[in-house]
């Protein structure tokens, strides 16, 4: 008998060591998007139809890839990411395999274009399970585009082991959220069926974590940061009181890559143990940067466990990093709910100094060497009457003060001639009917209307489903209104909260509605056109964002009835405007996370007449 041992040939050998990489449509997206990020993009794209079985594509503007380059990338083991086995144990990067793009190749239909910066044209190739098809010169923009037609197109037994759409969708929404959530600084898009899922603009991370999450959540998150030799924690948790009965969003990190660790998860639960009660679990997006030759790296390149050398120590460090936290925030909402603004700001020299009256510190944490208390605008102000408003107060005490509050990664300066004497020659003029312009300590202040007005109302329309005090003014002539099917159906799930709105309304059967009352500083009197407009925001909120339903309805209403860009505004209307902002909690971002305010800096203006 002859001999009968054979090497495989390389398409065989690819499809079998694809089936271990790229498992479903999810697998496929999270390599794209690590390609990407690795590439250096700070703009991803992904596009995807049919939960990804049958177009995903992923378009960076990274460094891109030279023709030679590009053919390469799809063989095994090709990667411009390591040279030598050292070079494993400084990994900092997400793919080092090189086994990605050849796996895909080998199970789908691949068209790749890809532009270097510094190069005229591009390369366009399309590839079919492992075989090169063509490879030709194209004009393209500088980055890469990778479409992946067609998975498993030639591994009948993988395709039909798929899941349902959604179920194979929820995979890649976990993988695209998890880079993500590592990315901030890196604006992603993320369309299923030409519908936009997630818009995700750069930002800082507390606004990535709410963007993702539901915007409603940005004021429930708390920061954790802590640095020792062994571990640098950061991140934020969730306060307490947002705990979930579901395990949904609890996130570890470690060296920017998402992790599982039940054993570190204990940690966090440890830490949260007498704050949240039984059968709930605390939300955590925590962010461990450890020395790279302290984890394990021979794993398996998508299993998201991972070992450390000093898991105890780390353990210990994370559940006092959490705690510490936790102990920060019920100091500083304590705060914040007896008024003591003196603490949370330095006093004029000339006023006394009032002790605090807090003797222990619970502030005290053995890993950080100066902790900070947390600097926090007064909670609140938003929906009452501006005259009365938490930011009137905190300048009348601050006269010949500078205040500044920090917002996500901006700083804004607000200074005494801001305060309520001097208010009268604040000036506000109104550029091209749109921005607001005023002066302010550090500099000119300008003030998108549009989405000032939406915050205000966001924060108003909230806060009334929260306490459960919307006014309503009865209408002269009752309105009915009709609505589609499925509109209806949503009107009867949001009933409760559309009421606490200010809504008088009741289900007349057939699609109708009868309208009682509107709320009270409701002037919109199209009121059919205008629940219209808010469900059908609220559906596109839905399918993107995550939002809960309160936050949504605020967010869409509040989108709806805000004052538009090219309204002219009278010098008492931005005034209040103004002032309704600086009372809101988060004065810095729309609803939808774009800012709000840009100071142009006195230097700035300064330097311009050098
Ligand atoms: P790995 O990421 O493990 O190196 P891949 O198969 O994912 O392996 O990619 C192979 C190589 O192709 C990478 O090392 C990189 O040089 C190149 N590459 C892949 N995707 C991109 C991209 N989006 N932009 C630029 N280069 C890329
Ligand atoms: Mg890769």
């Amino acid at each position: 008998m002859s001999d009968i041992i054979r090497l495989l040939p390389d398409s065989v050998a690819n499809q079998i060591a694809a089936g271990e990489v790229i498992q479903r449509p999810g697998s496929a997206v999270k390599e794209l998007l690590e390609n990407g990020i690795d590439a250096g993009g700070d703009n991803i794209e992904l596009i995807i139809k049919d939960a990804g079985k049958t177009l995903i594509q992923i378009i960076d503007n990274g460094c891109g890839m030279s023709p030679t380059d590009a053919r390469m990338s799809f063989e095994r083991h090709a990667t411009s990411k390591i040279k030598t086995a050292d070079d494993l144990f400084r990994i900092r990067t997400l793919g080092f395999r090189g086994e990605a793009l050849a796996s895909v190749a080998a199970i789908a239909q691949v068209e790749l274009k890809t532009k270097r910066h510094e190069d005229a044209l591009g390369t366009h190739i399309i590839i079919e399970g492992s075989t090169l098809k063509s490879q030709q010169p194209c004009a393209c923009s500088a980055g890469t585009s990778l479409m992946i037609k067609n998975l498993f197109f030639n591994v009948p037994a993988r395709r039909n082991f798929l899941k349902s759409d959604p179920a194979e969708l929820r995979h890649i929404i976990d993988e695209f959220q998890r880079v993500a959530l590592v990315n901030p600084d890196v604006a992603f898009s993320f369309y299923n069926n030409g519908k936009v899922l997630f818009q995700l603009p750069k930002s800082g991370l507390k606004q990535r974590i709410a963007n993702i999450i539901g915007s409603g959540s940005y004021e429930k998150l708390i920061a954790v940061s802590q640095e020792t030799n062994v571990v640098k924690v950061t991140g934020f948790i969730g306060k307490p009181e947002s705990a979930r009965k579901t395990k949904g969003e609890q996130y570890f990190f470690a060296n920017n890559r998402y992790i599982r660790h039940p054993y570190l998860n204990h940690a966090v639960e440890e830490a949260f143990h007498d704050l949240i009660p039984d059968g709930y679990f605390p939300t955590y997006f925590l962010y461990l940067d450890v020395d790279p030759a302290q984890i394990d790296i021979n794993i398996h390149p998508t299993k998201t466990e991972v070992n450390f050398q000093d898991h105890q120590t780390i353990y210990a460090i994370l559940r006092s990093a959490v705690r510490a936290a936790i102990g920060k925030f019920s100091l500083s909402s304590t705060l914040d709910f007896d008024a003591e603004q003196s603490f949370n700001f330095n006093f004029p020299k000339d006023k006394p100094i009032v002790a605090p009256g807090i003797t222990v510190n619970p502030d005290f944490n053995p890993f950080v060497k100066n902790p900070q208390p947390e600097l926090r605008l007064p909670a609140g102000g938003a929906g009452k009457n501006s005259s009365n408003s938490g930011w009137e107060r905190l300048y009348e005490g601050m006269q010949h003060q500078e205040t500044e509050y920090q917002q996500d990664n901006q700083t804004i300066l607000i200074g005494a001639d801001f305060g309520s004497n001097e208010r009268a020659d604040r000036g506000f003029m109104q550029f091209q009917n749109r921005y607001i312009v005023t002066k302010v300590k550090s500099g000119l202040m300008i003030i998108d209307q549009q989405a000032a007005h939406e915050r205000i109302l966001f924060e108003r329309f909230l806060d009334r489903i929260d306490q459960k005090k919307g006014m309503a003014q009865q209408q002269l002539f009752p309105q009915t209104v009709k609505l589609s099917a499925s509109d209806t159906e949503l009107v009867n799930e949001l009933i409760g909260e559309i009421s606490l709105l200010g809504f008088i309304i009741e289900p007349f059967g057939h699609n109708t509605f009868i309208i009682n009352g509107t709320p009270a500083d409701l002037s919109e009197n199209n009121i059919q056109e205008l629940l219209e407009n808010v469900l059908e925001n609220y559906k596109k909120n839905q399918l993107g964002l995550k939002l809960d339903r309160k936050s949504n309805l605020a967010r869409s209403m509040a989108k709806n009835l805000a004052v538009r860009a090219g309204k002219t505004l009278m010098t008492e209307e931005m005034q209040s405007l103004v002032d309704d902002l600086f009372a809101c909690k988060v004065p810095g971002l729309s609803p939808s996370g774009k800012p709000i305010t840009a100071v142009i800096s006195a230097e700035d203006i300064e330097k311009r007449f050098l």
